[in-house]
């Protein structure tokens, strides 16, 4: 059993998403603190279009941060806010110039990667959605040339008018990148089940995978956001719920923690943090980790809340 704090291996490659309160360079201590071996951090305020520049300060002091907790890779994941999708011009170069911005703060902070959502049409259309996020795209690209960190596109749940839900979507972006070697793909769990990809049995995870490939081509998950789902199989409703105890279930998390496919591709956890004073990060790591090498999900995982795990720990956050 880990205890907080203690220093995990680099493999498995699971970690969770990690707050830069007071400070970027402070996500990993928090990540050490969690036994991330990956992590996932906002490099600004998710919910604002502005933010203060990252001083060189900040810059070098988390690259020395992030060396001595050994964590890596690092993607950031972008602000709610950018639409590259939007049929409205001003928005539309709006949302631009912030996730140009994002991309230079990646990049400075040396991570891995940029998630992104791709937006929302709001009624403009699928096809004029998809057009406007590879042309918005190919904007960005132009001016990060040389840049390391790698554009990930998240599939989403796909309410509303958001785009992404269907893998086919995915295709529609790709195709109109000119420069697709600098363009990855975030795999969320919830989302594709909430979308209608069953990943609970065997088949369906084979069958979802393959729809994934067959639109963006193999190799191209970069990242996966390992979460459960509150919501029903198709339901659109994007609401993570901790692992085991929402609609998808521990099975689509076995499989993919033994996938060789996924072996080197981090596991970030985007799951509620906290549940009656428990660290619940902890819990739901020391669950993906008892996963890999399990030939089915052992019975102490089972009882909807992960439940020995999460009573084992009781007592240690
Ligand atoms: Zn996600
Ligand atoms: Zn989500």
């Amino acid at each position: 059993m880990v205890k907080k704090g203690e220093k995990k291996g680099r493999f498995p490659l699971v970690g969770a998403h990690m707050s830069i309160a007071g400070g970027v360079w402070k996500a990993f201590a928090r990540g050490v603190g969690e036994g991330c071996a990956a992590m996932q951090i906002f490099t600004k305020n998710a919910s604002q279009w502005e933010a203060p520049p990252l001083s060189r300060t900040d810059v070098l002091r988390f690259r020395e941060e992030g060396k001595r907790a050994g964590i890596f890779p690092v993607f950031a994941h972008d602000a709610y806010l950018i639409n590259l999708a939007s049929p409205s011009a001003a928005l539309r170069a709006r949302s631009r110039r912030a996730f140009l911005e994002e991309m230079r703060r990646a990049e400075l902070l040396g991570l891995s990667g940029l998630v992104m959502h791709p937006g929302a049409h709001t009624g403009s259309g699928v096809d004029a959605g998809l057009r406007r996020v590879a042309e918005s795209l190919n904007w960005v690209h132009e001016r990060t040339q040389g840049f390391s960190a790698v554009i990930c596109v998240e599939n989403t749940a796909g309410q509303g008018t958001v785009l992404a839900g269907e893998f086919g979507h995915l295709e529609g972006i790709f195709s109109g990148v000119k420069e697709q070697e600098r363009l990855g793909i975030c795999f969320d769990t919830c989302h594709a089940f909430a979308a209608g990809y069953d990943l609970r049995g065997a088949e369906g995870y084979e069958s979802a995978l393959s729809k994934m490939e067959a639109a963006v081509g193999k190799g191209r998950i970069r990242i996966i956001h390992a979460n459960d789902a509150k919501g029903e199989l198709g339901s659109r409703l994007d609401r993570h719920e901790h692992l085991g105890r929402g609609h998808l279930g521990l099975g689509c998390f076995r499989r993919i923690m033994n996938d060789p496919r996924f072996r080197d591709v981090p596991k970030i956890l985007e799951t509620p943090k906290e549940e009656d004073g428990l660290d619940m990060d902890l819990v739901n790591l020391e669950v993906l980790r008892a996963l890999e090498g399990a030939s089915r999900v052992p019975a102490r995982l089972l009882e909807k809340s992960a439940g020995k795990v999460r009573e084992a720990m009781k007592g240690q956050a």
